[in-house]
């Protein structure tokens, strides 16, 4: 076995709370031992001692963390929504056609250019050190270019999300209905063999309770497992049905009840917030505090998208979750790694120990508090993904 050890971390956060101090398991003048061939770790620990490597990177005192799991956004699309978001900035009322403007511009693209893009982004967002990412379909709402877009995505993820039930399409305004049979049908059979999960919007304007119970359960008898759109813009059984039907996280969570609350307590599934969405659309900020402290799982992700959270940036995210969602830095990390992996129910990544992937961001600071200390700052600065160097600014 050929083996690198990345040494001299000042400091590590591990995510493995016997490994280290702490819940993050943090140790100081760390070292990371990669087996080159799995692209695993093979050993972590205080670099003093570590075993002999082939080869070695000096990280300079830099802190070291595991990479980003981003566990929610919407990336296979085309064109942007520059004058909506204009438009909401300046406090004017916009009479655009929101996800309707992405589902036309994304039916009229070419998959080159919807790959193109997609990869754009991809590369963006690792080089601000995610290195896991789950994405989906959703703006094509017609079986052929739902179909499309995972096939897309699943070259390049295997988190790859059946959204089919984004918005009732335009082409049925008339008879949702008949919208629900098509996702819950042929667009289904077209869309499963490229996806791990089903997904749905479940909010006013979009999908019932009723529509989005028949939608993930047809998913599930597919082999899908469950993720929900929930509470994002007002209160609704999204939630509480994500918790019933055992869907590895409700994303959103903006809009709770006590009784949501107690039910995300009580069951497997994990709060995913998305503060990205409610920096850019100036709305009321999911309550992290109230959640961590009923003893919720709670994952941070950027929901990156055209329309309501145009960002890439996990670091930008967990900022906002620190200022403003009242998590402490310590929590936003976590929640950012191993949250993130939770929700998408891996053990291989959002932490780092033997057998992990090793997927690591180094930082130019002295430890990951920096990151919502000094917000927009670009402190990733390098990344290894499966035990390869892979971005960063230092790679240009
Ligand atoms: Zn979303």
């Amino acid at each position: 076995m050929t083996t690198t050890v990345i040494t001299n971390i000042g400091n590590l956060v591990t995510n493995d709370p016997d490994r280290g101090t702490g819940p993050l398991g943090q140790i100081q003048d760390a070292a990371v031992v990669v087996d080159d061939a799995t692209g695993t770790v093979a050993w972590v620990g205080p670099a003093a001692e570590a075993p002999a490597a082939d080869a070695a990177h000096d990280a300079e005192g830099r802190a070291a963390i595991p990479g980003f799991v981003d566990s929610h956004s919407h990336l296979v699309f085309a064109g942007d929504r520059t004058q909506e978001f204009n438009a909401r900035m300046e406090g004017r009322s916009y009479e655009a056609g929101g996800i309707r403007t992405t589902v036309r511009a994304t039916r009229a693209a070419t998959d080159e250019e919807l790959e193109a893009n997609l990869v754009r982004h991809l590369d963006e967002a690792l080089r601000q050190g995610t290195t896991t990412f789950e994405t989906k379909s959703g703006y094509g709402l017609t079986t052929e270019d739902e179909a499309r877009a995972l096939r897309i995505a699943s070259a390049h993820t295997d988190e790859v999300t059946y959204l089919g039930a984004h918005i009732v399409s335009p082409d049925y305004a008339e008879d949702p209905a008949a919208y629900v049979d098509l996702v819950t049908g042929e667009m289904l059979d077209a869309c499963a063999p490229y996806a791990r999960w089903v997904d749905v919007f479940c909010e006013n304007g979009a999908f019932d309770g009723d529509q989005a119970r028949a939608i993930l359960t047809a998913g599930q008898a597919k082999g899908l497992m469950a993720r929900v759109h929930a509470n994002q813009l007002t209160y609704g059984p999204g939630v509480q049905l994500a918790v019933e039907l055992d869907a590895a996280s409700a994303d959103h969570c903006t809009h709770l009840t006590d009784e949501d609350v107690a039910a995300l307590a009580s069951g497997n599934t994990v709060a995913t917030l998305l503060p990205g969405a409610e920096f850019s659309t100036r709305a009321q900020w999911p309550d992290a505090r109230r959640l961590l402290d009923a003893g919720v799982t709670v994952a941070l992700s950027t929901d990156c998208n055209p329309g309501s959270s145009y960002t890439s940036s996990m670091p930008f995210c967990l900022a906002l979750a620190v200022r403003d969602m009242r998590m402490t830095p310590d929590e936003a990390l976590w929640s950012a790694t191993a949250g993130g992996a939770q929700a998408l129910r891996r053990t291989d990544v959002g932490r780092l120990a033997p057998g992990a992937r090793a997927d690591l961001a180094l930082l130019d600071a002295p430890s990951h508090v920096h990151l919502a200390y000094r917000p927009g700052v670009p402190l990733v600065s390098r990344v290894w993904r499966r035990g390869r160097a892979v971005r960063g600014r230092r790679l240009g």
